[in-house]
């Protein structure tokens, strides 16, 4: 029998709202809306104690991420499903992704949450744990890295994004394919997952700023993070990852002390790297700016975070070229 983990943090899938019946189902409950002939494992349950999605903490995060790599890789079990609130359900998937190492290989690990709440006519929660505790048992879905599974809806973790927060269908992977469904409770893969990260040593830094550049903007706004305390920044440029001018003198002087610069993109652009950009773009890397290859400015910054457990500068540019 297949065994999965349940890791249960609340917000909107477990939410009752209804007189009499107000509060926050525990794990337990959340299973019990799941008929047991749906099921294909052996659930065992934790509740996990976490803030809203929307306010959630880098501990609480790494904690999710430790948790569901220690429960495959030593408690062996085959799957691990986390409910966690939409809001930053991606921003968590990918720091599980970045973090489950060879996790990731031997089981899978699926993140879900809801648009409604439990005692909500037609609420998508039952659904969407009944189809994520089906995908985390299904071998299909090893190698494929960690997954955000809604609606039916399979998304690789480093591509998801919730594009409609009112809507059941919240999650898109646009422009990169849905990975694939789980259909009459199997996985049926329709697209090839990304490439695995390269591994990580030391533990992510969480003091990291995004900030989004707009035209006109002074660069005070970037040495302020710093001076604030922030250990690296990831900027969100402009369309194949351009920021203004006037940041340029700044992300040499914040390079040149050892602090790392990411230029996203507000743009879903492809995974280059800024110094293959053609000329007049991407021109940040020649004040030692790292492209994101790709990433979201939201994912860039969770890779970093990530990345600089490995060292300073030189090593988070080197991570991120093998991204
Ligand atoms: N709508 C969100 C949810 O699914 C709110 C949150 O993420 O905290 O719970």
């Amino acid at each position: 029998m297949k065994r999965v983990l349940l890791l249960a943090t609340g917000d909107v899938i477990a939410y009752s709202s209804r007189p009499g019946r107000s509060g926050i189902a525990t794990g337990a409950r959340l299973l019990e809306t799941v008929p047991p002939d749906a099921l294909a494992a052996e659930v065992v349950v934790e509740d996990v104690l976490a803030e809203p999605s929307w306010d959630t903490s880098p501990s609480t995060m790494l904690l999710l991420a430790r948790r569901a790599r220690a429960a495959i890789l030593d408690q062996g079990f085959d799957g691990v499903v986390i409910t966690h609130g939409t809001d930053t359900m991606e921003e968590t998937a990918f720091l599980v992704d970045l973090l489950a190492g060879r996790a990731a290989r031997q089981g899978a690990i699926v993140l879900t949450g809801a648009m409604r709440p439990l005692d909500d006519l037609s609420a998508d929660g039952p659904r969407n744990l009944a189809s994520s505790l089906r995908a985390a048992a299904d071998p299909a879905l090893r190698g494929a890295g960690v997954v955000v599974c809604v609606n039916d809806e399979l998304h690789a973790a480093r591509w998801a994004t919730v594009v409609d927060a009112a809507n059941v269908s919240a999650f898109s992977s646009a422009p990169h394919p849905v990975l694939g469904r789980v259909i009459d409770g199997r996985v049926e893969l329709s697209a090839t997952p990304p490439g695995r990260p390269p591994t990580v040593a030391g533990d992510p830094e969480s003091d990291v700023a995004l900030i989004k550049t707009y035209p006109g903007m002074d660069s005070a706004l970037l040495t302020a993070a710093v001076d604030a305390g922030a250990r690296g920044v990831v900027l969100e440029g402009t369309g194949m990852a351009n920021v203004p001018v006037s940041l340029f003198t700044t992300i040499i002087e914040l390079t040149e002390w050892g602090i790392p610069v990411v230029v996203a993109s507000r743009s879903r652009t492809g995974p280059v790297s800024l110094e293959d950009l053609p000329f007049g773009m991407g021109l940040a890397a020649k004040m030692g700016a790292i492209g994101a290859r790709g990433l979201a400015p939201a994912k860039a910054r969770v890779a970093l975070m990530v990345a600089l457990g490995t060292g300073g500068v030189e090593a988070v540019r080197d991570w991120f070229a093998r991204l």
